[in-house]
């Protein structure tokens, strides 16, 4: 079977047979790699993925979680707590923890802005989780949306800010580049004259090891267009958000 470098895998020539062969995840590497395309953590890869390769990304993903916990001398095969533990994490990784990465965007109807609305909108707080890059910690958030249309503004239905949000949340992520990949998929579907993003979470790598903090709660903002010129919108969008804890 051939390997291919996870680090920098070359760009050469496989035939069809030859990705066949490959384990999906090198399959799937392969493309990206040819596509000169950006596989980070928080990136969507659906576009280079084909039918049932999911499902052969979560056999590997079990194989390799079985690795570890044999790595952690724990007794799989006694231990009935632990028995179907690789397949029950990998099926938490790819089908919801990370499941942004591997899908592609819920379809989002847009329609336009037929009744011209010019006044400042909130959506939120949208509850949102996602699991930090750094150690893979729960991340437990409440975002809320402000967005100041014009007449060329299209729309989208209000459940919808909250599917996108979770399909970007739903991805190993960095509170501060979530929120701006959030704030850039919406500027470019919805076309505001304005835009802001307030995104308050929970870390657990700040609960669970480390500090041990149980009080802190990391904020994020993102103000783009008229919230970013006019202080006096920006002050409106943050003075009607609920009292935010902390
Ligand atoms: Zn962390």
């Amino acid at each position: 079977m051939s390997r291919v470098s996870p680090v920098s895998a070359p760009k050469i020539f496989r035939s069809e047979e030859e990705l066949a062969q490959m384990p999906a995840s090198e399959r799937i590497r392969w493309r990206l790699v040819q596509a000169d395309r950006r596989y980070h953590a928080n990136d969507n890869i659906s576009a280079f993925m084909r039918e049932g390769e999911l499902e052969e990304l979560k056999a590997e993903v079990q194989a390799k979680l079985q690795e570890v916990l044999q790595a952690l001398v724990i007794d799989t095969v006694s231990d009935h707590n632990t028995k179907e533990t690789a397949k029950r994490v990998a099926k938490m990784y790819l089908e919801e923890v990370f499941r942004g990465r591997y899908v592609p965007m819920p379809a989002v109807t847009e329609f336009p802005n037929a009744e011209r609305l010019n006044e400042l909108m909130i959506v939120g707080p949208i509850t949102v989780r996602s699991a930090c890059s750094h150690h893979m910690c729960p991340i437990f958030g409440r975002v809320w949306i402000g967005i100041l249309p014009n007449e060329h503004s299209n729309l989208i239905g209000l459940s919808k800010y909250a599917r996108i949000a979770d399909w970007i949340m739903s991805r190993p992520q960095i509170q501060e580049e979530a929120v701006t990949m959030l704030a850039n998929e919406l500027q470019a579907r919805v076309r505001p004259d304005g835009l802001g993003i307030v995104m308050e979470a929970d870390h657990f790598c700040m609960h669970w090891r480390g500090v041990k903090d149980t009080e802190s709660a990391m904020v994020n903002s993102v103000m783009r267009g008229a919230f970013l010129k006019d202080a006096n919108l920006r002050r409106e969008f943050l003075s009607l958000l609920p009292r935010r804890k902390g």
